[in-house]
């Protein structure tokens, strides 16, 4: 994926080497990045020797490619600016429509000047570290150059007189060049990713949602069309430079409507999001006659650590704890904020057993966190030793319904809570509502 990881949040700059955020990764990070910077060198020196001279043609392309990049960036520069604030993790940058036609088309050592003013004019919006938005403008270039060696060494292109056959060739080059540069990609965020989790991530967040990597897909797709039309038709990259605007737009609406999902304080499904996927869950359970819990997870005494040590810091709890229950679930299950101190999870697809071991899972895993925060005046400390009372219900034995399976949940969290707090409680039938006659209507 090309992009930036939002690794650290964004500091002022320092010249002091001692002082870079660098330093701040896990070592083994810092290796990771120090060993893709050597590689990066040995590949630039690889591929600068052996890159013809630039001509007068490449030149003009050059001067192409960087007109329409400047038009997409300079025109999106107030959106990206919003995109980027409201994303945590990985990064599509979209002007991969422009690197990659450089890739197929021009000689080494312009593509890499071509992404050095893409990442110039990226810098004020990007708002990343310096090393972050260094490294990941390196990764880029790697990727590039990486893809531009592959494809010239599937043999020799004849891009001007092309026959319908011979076009088919040059097609699965440029789709081979496309996985290289795609692939770099992966493995470099991917890898920063993965090496800087102090947990195991999940491998959604090592390679990026299904979302993320069609916009990926798409813009070097976008990047191909780009190249073609450079060479046969290049007043017709000008359009290119609109559609490039246009489909930034189009990544902006994919983003908020995934916002709408999402809660935004802790990162996990918000109440509507949580709803829309457990009741098609629910659906599918109730369908197939497989077994689902839902659980109820209500964070003990939370209250006393506002009081205690400030709110801001209570907001880090619910966000570690939503990060934890999202780790330690499967990628099926559903992990959603019910409200204010409250989770939800959704497990489809299991029977009585399995789920006393996940709830307790959570419940432990939960009592087991240390999370580094502030105190009332400003100072770190650690929060450690909180706990969760779990409330389970069972289909289909404890509700025909999501909605009556989440009011016995929420029963059996008091029961849990009167028993005496952290623990696991089950919902027994009694707990059990007709939704029918239930008074209230939890679901939103
Ligand atoms: P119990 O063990 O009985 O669940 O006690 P509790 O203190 O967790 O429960 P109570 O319902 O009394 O308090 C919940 C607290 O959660 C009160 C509220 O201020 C706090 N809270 C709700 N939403 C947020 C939030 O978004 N951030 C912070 N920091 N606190 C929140
Ligand atoms: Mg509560
Ligand atoms: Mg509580």
């Amino acid at each position: 994926m090309s992009g930036d990881v939002a690794t650290a949040a964004p500091e002022l700059a320092s010249y002091d080497p001692r002082g870079w955020a660098l330093w701040r990764h896990p070592r083994r990070v810092v290796v990771f990045l120090l060993v893709m910077d050597a590689l990066a060198v040995v590949v630039f020196v690889l591929a600068f020797s052996d890159s013809t001279l630039s001509q007068g043609r490449d030149w003009i392309r050059f001067a192409i490619l960087a007109a329409g990049a400047t038009v997409h960036i300079q025109l999106t520069q107030r959106q990206e600016e919003r995109r980027r604030a409201g994303t945590n993790t990985v990064l599509i940058d979209l002007t991969a429509v422009w690197v990659f036609p450089a890739v197929l088309t021009l000689p080494t050592p312009l593509t890499v000047l071509l992404i050095a003013l893409i990442r110039a004019q990226r810098w004020y919006t990007a708002r990343r570290p310096a090393n972050t938005f260094i490294f990941a403008s390196i990764s880029h270039s790697i990727a590039a150059v990486l893809a531009h060696l592959a494809f010239l060494s599937l043999g020799p292109r004849n891009w001007g007189s092309l026959t319908a056959l011979g076009s088919l060739r040059e097609f699965s080059m440029i789709i081979l060049a496309g996985l290289v540069y795609e692939g770099v990609q992966i493995v470099y965020v991917g890898g920063i990713i993965a090496l800087g989790s102090s947990t195991r991530p999940k491998l959604r967040n090592i390679l990026g949602s299904k979302a993320d990597n069609l916009l990926e897909a798409i813009t070097t797709g976008l990047g191909a069309i780009t190249a073609i039309l450079l060479i046969v038709m290049p007043p017709a990259v000008a359009v290119m430079a609109m559609v490039t605007v246009v489909f930034n737009r189009l990544a902006e609406l994919d983003q908020l409507r995934d916002d709408v999902r999402t809660d935004w304080k802790t990162g996990v499904f918000n109440m509507r999001g949580w709803s829309e996927s457990a009741e098609r869950a629910f659906g599918r359970a109730t369908r197939s006659e497989d077994g689902l819990a839902v659980l109820m997870i209500d964070l003990d005494h939370f209250k006393w650590i506002n009081d205690t040590y400030g709110h801001p810091a209570g907001d880090d709890v619910l966000r570690t704890v939503a990060q934890t229950l999202d780790e330690v679930t499967r990628p099926a299950d559903l992990v959603g904020r019910f409200g204010g101190e409250e989770f939800l999870v959704l497990l489809p697809d299991i029977d009585e057993t399995t789920t006393k071991l996940a709830a307790e899972r959570l419940r432990s895993a939960i009592e087991q966190l240390r999370i580094d925060t502030t105190d009332k005046r400003g100072g770190s400390t650690t929060i450690a030793g909180r706990t969760a009372s779990i409330g389970v219900a069972l289909s289909p034995a404890n509700g025909g319904t999501l909605e009556a399976l989440l009011q016995a949940a929420d029963a059996a969290v008091y029961q849990a809570k009167e028993a005496g707090r952290n623990q696991v409680r089950f919902a027994s039938s009694t707990d059990f509502q007709d939704p029918d006659t239930a008074g209230r209507s939890i679901l939103p």
